[in-house]
């Protein structure tokens, strides 16, 4: 068995004592509004378009509108809620205001534990099917699920797969585009001391087929203002490992170089930022690079992208 339903059943045998009583009646109840079929998947496995009664909808806690996981618990009239909600409503049926108790419901931990349901993730291209209790764990982890938006600049919320993606950054954040897989690309900023409003910009790579995300921006590394450039590839870590990727900046006979393994964009702008898995320049290195009188900056960075064997 998987392991979530061995871990489950555990649960349900310590806890049999307090619940016989509610078994029956939830039992009654449950069979007079489910049909259960024990291996089909729930058509279409989404939320809502089965039936109205559907097992799907009885799983689904009625206050908060996740699905419930053991333990299920229910009210005296028999209300089911998830542990999550009962600890909210400080033990008061949130339906019948009647006191909660400590009852479980554990026809509809069994129920759940019968089924299996598709991935959500089936419409991007996902056909596992899993017991009950092991879907959520997979969809933690599906590669199929949707990417964040990797643009770093303002709280977006858009997501979805890579071609999504990219036509997003190209449209509604007017992102740089590039084709190819070396790159010469100035970074200008006419009032380098700001390093609070934190200067940043992204540029998009097309290179062996996929796409790569450069990110430049000022921030404070403890006490110190510095610059960062650092790779992330449009894909999951497994890939992303594939790769491999170095930046250079200079003048003056001087140079800094860094070389890396892109970060997948599953890793947030900000984690990989701040394990500094980049080339981080020194505020007063990068004035200096800039030349002039240190009141611009001005970095050139050239790098490039390739494919270990
Ligand atoms: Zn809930
Ligand atoms: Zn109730
Ligand atoms: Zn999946
Ligand atoms: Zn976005």
């Amino acid at each position: 068995m998987a392991p979530g339903g061995s871990a489950c059943k555990e649960v349900l045998e310590s806890h049999l004592i307090f619940s016989d009583y509610d078994t029956a009646k939830s039992k009654s109840e449950a069979n007079s509004n489910i049909n259960i079929t024990k291996s089909s998947p729930v058509s279409g496995g989404k939320h809502g378009t089965n039936s109205k009664n559907g097992v799907n909808d009885l799983l689904e806690c009625p206050i908060c509108n996740n699905l419930m996981y053991p333990p299920i618990h229910q009210c005296p009239n028999g209300h089911t809620l998830c542990s999550d909600c009962k600890v909210r409503v400080h033990n008061s049926c949130p339906t019948c205001r009647y006191d909660l108790g400590n009852i479980r419901c554990l026809a509809l931990e069994k129920v759940a534990e019968s089924l299996e349901l598709p991935c959500r993730y089936q419409n991007l291209g996902c056909h596992d099917i899993f017991p009950y209790y092991t879907k959520l764990k997979h969809e933690q982890n599906c590669r199929f699920r949707p990417y964040n938006c990797p643009y770093a600049g303002s709280e977006c919320s858009v997501m979805g797969d890579i071609p999504t993606l990219v036509t997003h950054l190209k449209e509604d954040h007017k992102v740089d585009m590039h084709e190819g897989c070396t790159f010469n690309h100035r970074y200008v900023k006419s009032n380098p001391h700001e390093v609070e409003n934190a200067t940043w910009m992204l540029t998009v790579f097309n290179c062996f087929g996929r796409h790569f995300c450069l990110h430049f921006e000022a921030f404070q590394l403890g006490l110190a203002p510095v610059y960062m450039a650092f790779l992330r590839f449009m894909g999951d870590d497994s890939e992303a490992k594939k790769f491999t990727y170095s930046l250079e900046v200079g003048a003056n006979g001087r140079k800094l170089i860094w070389q890396g393994i892109p970060r997948s964009i599953r890793d947030t702008h900000r984690k990989v930022r701040d394990s500094q898995d980049g080339l981080i320049i020194q505020r007063n290195l990068a004035l200096y690079f800039s030349g002039g009188d240190a009141q611009e900056l001005k970095l050139r960075i050239t790098g490039r992208i390739w494919k270990e064997d």
